[in-house]
Parts: structure tokens; sequence; C-alpha cells
């Protein structure tokens, strides 16, 4: 079960970045070439029925996998990115997270009003970072037709307060 597979191979560093976070590290999943194959086909695979234009990936673990999940769609691959590093016009939101808080901007250009977006990170904790970047994709006028990740810590409660933001949010594990 690919269920089993992730879970092996997600790697626990406790107290990092701050005391009392135990962060779920993915690098020993991107060491295994065929288990990032076998994730990609998952993650299109929960998604089966919901229309996609776009795939918009949230810095910096959102892009490893939201590149490879828009390139199995066959459909552009936009970046949400932390302030200061989009070299072109932005638009800004900030957001709280797990563990501090940011601000994400998203290039004013990425996306056509109307545009079915799909919001991609690696981890939902309290949701803070994707409510942030639903926020974008709704400033620009596209639609958030899903968020999907690798890993939902469901004990934060993330996905209850990503319901205000998107229709359906997509784990394909849980802690
Ligand atoms: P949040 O906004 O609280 O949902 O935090 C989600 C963002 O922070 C994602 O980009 C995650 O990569 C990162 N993050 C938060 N908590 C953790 C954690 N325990 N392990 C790994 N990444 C985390």
């Amino acid at each position: 079960m690919i269920e089993n597979k992730i879970k092996q191979a997600v790697r626990d560093i406790a107290d990092f970045p701050k005391p009392g976070i135990v962060f779920k590290d993915i690098t020993p999943i991107l060491k295994d070439a065929e288990l990032c194959s076998e994730i990609t086909a998952a993650l299109v695979n929960q998604l089966s029925g919901v229309q996609i234009d776009v795939v918009a990936g949230i810095e910096s673990r959102g892009f490893l996998f939201g590149m490879l999940l828009a390139q199995a769609l066959k459909v552009p691959f936009v970046p949400i990115r932390k302030a200061g590093k989009l070299p072109a016009k932005t638009i800004q939101q900030a957001c709280n997270l797990e563990y501090g808080s940011a601000i994400l901007e998203l290039h004013e250009d990425a996306l056509i009003p109307g545009q079915k977006v799909l919001i991609h990170d690696d981890l939902l904790a309290t949701g803070g970072t994707v409510v942030a970047a639903a926020k974008l994709v709704s400033q620009l006028q596209a639609e958030v037709v899903g968020c999907s990740f690798i890993i939902a810590l469901e004990f934060l409660a993330g996905r209850e307060k990503l319901k205000d933001y998107t229709p359906q949010t997509f784990a394909l594990i849980s802690y």
C-alpha cells in the first residue's frame, strides 16, 4: 500500500524548526525515484473527476510534487512564494503557520480569471498557509477546485479551516 510506503519513508525530526514541533521530513521520499512516481500517480488518482486548469504549488516543498502533478495532468504550474522571491509584479497575502508567520506572493499575471486551480503543498498543518494561497487565487478571480497534500496533520484541524476556501481537500496520508 502506498500509504505504508510513504509512512515508512517520512522521517520525524523532533524540535525542528522550533522546540515542540515534530517536523515531517519528506527528503527520504525524494531519494526513491519509484516511490516519487507512485506518489505522483496516487495524487493524480485521488483527483479523478476534478477539472483542473492549473496547479499552484506552495514554496518550497509544494514545488516538488506540485510540478510533477502538473506535468502528469498536462496543465501549467504556477509557484506561490514567500515575499521577495518572485521577480515580476505580485499580489500578497499574510498567513500564520504551525511555527510562525509569513507573507505569500503570486505573480499578478499567473492566473486567468475563471481558471480552475488545484493548490498543492507537501503538508497540511494548521491550514494558515493554504488559506493564504487560496486567497491569492481568489484575488485573481480564479477558482480553487481543490487542495492536495501528501500529508495531513489531522490533529491540527487544518481541513476544517479550509472548508470555506475549497470544495475538496485531499491527502495521501494522515496523522
Ligand atoms: P500550516 O500553515 O500550519 O498548515 O503549515 C503548513 C506549511 O508549513 C507547509 O508548507 C508545510 O510544509 C510546513 N509545515 C508545518 N508544519 C510542519 C511539520 N510538522 N512538518 C513539516 N512541515 C510542516
